[in-house]
This record gives structure tokens, sequence and C-alpha cells, in this order.
């Protein structure tokens, strides 16, 4: 019996992604082949990766003076590679939690970092609002949505320097105006596919940008995957098989508009039971609460519940809701995948065991 699947990443994907992937691995398209065999050079591929490519270009309206990428290496990779690539001097990160620290150390590798933003000061329970993006850095840095806090930005920013979004868990959850970011990347396994890959998507003219002042090595050049198609070396082709799988089930559903309307709904649903129920209270700040994570932690004195609780939830099919050690408590990620129905039974749960203690 499928699960209530709660995990932050890699995350519950969509029964058509998993049954089509599923079919793939045994054979994709009568070649003979599975996926997990055929050649990245071969049409077959070549045609998953283009309708990849493609689909990632429609769902999210990119312009065509963007590249769309899919590369190894995850969204960590990212944080060492565009700094490598764009950091000449100096550039401004905000910070809001746990990734956007990890993104400033592997930039500080390669440059001066001033920090514009932040939300350390409460814990990062909010997302910081109203600052000034300084026009003398190379680029500005966000974390759109912070997938262990559960905070996320749902403006798109106008910057006077190019805009480079990690948007790893909330890709997908909403439309984007693309054109306001010089770059968006992220893991694909927090709402797009399996883990292992990162989407990269990068105007034309941060090509131009690219610090020519230090040696790169091929797998770390921008421009070295745009040329080659993502394929400069063997891509990740089940991952990629999967993307694409998700992507044509999103556009089945109507788009990222779609999208932003069930993640609502969802999380409007588990929000109004933390509110309400007397053995929980919310983590985030209203205004800045991600619908993507939605974390939790007991009422004062409730705490000793917690084992008590987890095995509540366990019989009841429902997995992946523990906290994040740094945070405590529980996070229900609710991505793309995630059904009324799991929430429902993780509603129903929380209220089953405020009238069982
Ligand atoms: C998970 C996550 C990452 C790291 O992704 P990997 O693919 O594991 O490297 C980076 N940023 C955010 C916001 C994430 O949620």
């Amino acid at each position: 019996m499928r699960k209530h699947i709660f995990n932050a990443g890699p995350c519950k994907l969509s029964d058509p992604c998993l049954e089509n992937t599923a079919k793939a691995v045994m054979e994709l398209n009568n070649s003979g082949q599975s996926i997990l065999e055929v050649s990245h050079r071969s049409k077959d591929f070549q045609a998953v990766m283009d309708e990849a490519v493609a689909g990632l270009k429609e769902v999210l309206s990119i312009p065509d003076n963007y590249h769309v990428l899919f590369l190894g290496g995850g969204a960590s990779t990212q944080f060492a590679m565009l700094a490598m690539n764009f950091l000449k001097t100096k550039a401004a990160y905000v910070n809001t939690g746990a990734w956007s620290k990890k993104a400033i150390a592997e930039a500080k590798i390669f440059g001066n970092v001033e920090v514009i933003a932040s939300s350390e000061d409460k814990d990062f329970t909010y997302y910081p609002k109203g600052f000034t993006i300084p026009s003398d850095v190379d680029y500005v840095h966000i974390t759109s949505n912070n997938t262990i806090r559960g905070t996320e930005i749902f403006e798109d920013l106008d910057s006077p320097v190019p805009l480079i979004a990690d948007m790893s868990s909330d890709i997908l959850s909403r439309p984007v105006d693309v054109s306001k970011y010089a770059m968006i990347y992220g893991g694909a396994q927090k709402n797009m596919g399996p883990s292992g890959v990162a989407f990269v998507i990068i105007r034309e003219d941060m090509l131009e940008k690219v610090n020519t002042e230090i040696a790169l090595p091929s797998m770390f050049k921008y421009n070295i995957h745009i040329d080659n198609g993502s394929m400069y070396n063997t891509p990740p082709c089940v991952n990629i098989f999967a993307i694409n799988e998700t992507l044509k089930w999103v556009k089945s559903l109507g788009g990222v508009e779609a999208m932003e309307k069930l993640a609502l709904e969802r999380s409007n649903i588990l929000y109004a039971e933390i509110d309400r129920n007397p053995l929980f209270r919310p983590t985030v700040e209203e205004g800045s609460r991600s619908r993507m994570n939605i974390p939790f932690i007991w009422a004062e004195g409730k705490e000793e519940l917690q084992d008590q609780f987890m095995k509540f939830a366990t019989s009841r099919n429902i997995v992946g809701i523990k906290g994040h050690r740094s945070v405590g408590g529980f996070r229900a990620s609710t991505y793309n995948a995630s059904t009324i129905d799991d929430i429902q039974a993780l509603v129903k749960c929380m209220q089953d065991f405020e009238k069982e203690v």
C-alpha cells in the first residue's frame, strides 16, 4: 500500500511519473533496451532530453533568450559553480537559512560576499522583505523557498544586478516571471524528479559575464554544457526521463497555475489545523509561510508526546514528518504530488491524537 509521503527530499512523485519510469526501466519505446541501458547518444534518449528541455520551457513560460540545462551533482554543485563562473569581486546574498549559508560558504571560496539581508535574528522564522540590492555587486543570490525552515518568498524581485535564485523546493509550484532572473537553479528531487540532477535556467547574456581570470575545468563551465545540450558527459538519463514525466503530468493538470492553486489549498488546510490544534503551533510568521514545507512544533509543555505521536502517525501510514534536527518537532513537505487525501490523513491524525491524549 502506498503511504502518505511527506518527505522533504527526495520527494513524493506522481503516479504517472512512477508508472512510466518503471515501464521505461523495463523497456524504452520498444527499443529492446532499458532507459538504464540505452545510449545517451541514441535517438530515443535525445528525444527524452529534448522533450524535458522543451517541457520546462513551456511550463514556466521561459523566454527564448534562456537556456535550460540538466546537470549532475545536484544543487550543491551549483552553489560552487555559479560563484566560480560569476563572482569576480563581490556578490550579494540573502541569508534565509541552512541552504543559503551553504551557498554563501561556497561563494566565499571565490570572492567577497555581502549578506544584504538575513532572518537569522529571529531564527529564520520569516522571509526578509524590503531590502535594497546594491548595484556594485556581480550578482545577488536568494533561496526562494527554505526547505528546512519553511519560509518562502512569493514575489519575483526587481534587481539592478543579475538575480540568481535557488528554487530547489518551490520550482513548479507557482508561475514565475523568469525574465526577472539571470539564473534559476535547483536540485530536482524536491518537486521535479529524483535526486542527483540539477536544473539550471540561465539567461544568454550571463555567458558574457563569466569570469575569464580563472581557469575553469570543463565540467564547471556553463557554456560547455550549453554547447553540448547537457550531454558534455553522460547525463543522469533515468532522472531526466522522470523529470520529463513530471513535466508532462504538470502540464496535463493545467500547468503551474493549477499547481499553485493546489499548493494553496493543501497548505491552507494544514496551517489551519496547526493553528487550531491546541497540541501544536506553527514556527513561521504569517506572510512568509511556505506552501511546500510546513514545520510545526509542540505547544508548550507537550514535547514529551513526540515519540507517541510519531508512532501514532506511522501506524496511519504517514511518513516523513519528523522535523529537521535544527527545528525539531515536525515538518510536512507538501510538494506538487501531495494530494488533498494525504493532507487530510495528516490532519485527521492530528485531530484523533488530540482526542486520544
Ligand atoms: C535540498 C536543497 C539543496 C541541495 O540539493 P542537492 O541536490 O542535495 O545538492 C539546495 N538548496 C535547497 C533550497 C534545497 O532544498
